[in-house]
């Protein structure tokens, strides 16, 4: 299985066509592709792309992994499962975003950027209140949308992510 390649969305997006062939998606990113680009989702279909999931038990692995680096706070449902499918499947990530990048390497899995150069070192986050400065623990589950952090409880400032 060393050559199975799981494609993020960026990916999916600015790869040549020609290279698509037999890599693996998930169904979340067919839907958000529809909303981007819906001949891009149209020509993607047609190409003989493997849409899976993960398993139950690479997802709660990943999630637990996410947890523990602080990556989950902010990650997206699909970032989350695409993580948890290469996983499963022991394929190579092809991301540029430094926070699957960055489960990927903790994992002991196979990741390649897409056009950016990748990370060169793991780091671990805290989430922390840019009003009060309050740390808060890392969230258990993905988020709905990339990046959404929610609200200090404390003072309602926005959340940020710090390197630890
Ligand atoms: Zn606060």
């Amino acid at each position: 299985m060393g050559d199975a390649i799981v494609l993020d969305t960026s990916a999916l997006i600015s790869w040549p066509l020609s290279e698509l062939s037999g890599s693996m998606i998930v169904n979340s990113q067919v839907t958000e592709l529809e909303k981007f680009s819906p001949t891009r989702a149209q020509i993607i279909q047609s190409l003989g792309l493997i849409i899976s999931e993960p398993s139950r038990d690479s997802i709660s692995e990943v999630s637990k992994i996410a947890v523990e680096t602080g990556d989950m706070s902010g990650i997206s449902q699909t970032d989350l499962s695409l993580v948890a499918l290469a996983y499963s499947k022991e394929a190579i990530l092809v991301t540029d975003d430094y926070r699957m990048q960055n489960l990927a390497e903790r994992l002991g899995m196979e990741w390649k950027s897409v056009v950016m150069e990748g990370i060169s070192e793991t780091w671990d986050w805290e989430l922390r209140c840019i009003g009060c400065g309050t740390v808060f623990d890392s969230p258990e589950r993905p988020s709905n949308k990339k990046r959404e952090m929610k609200e200090c409880i404390n003072c309602g400032s926005s959340l940020r992510l710090r390197k630890k």
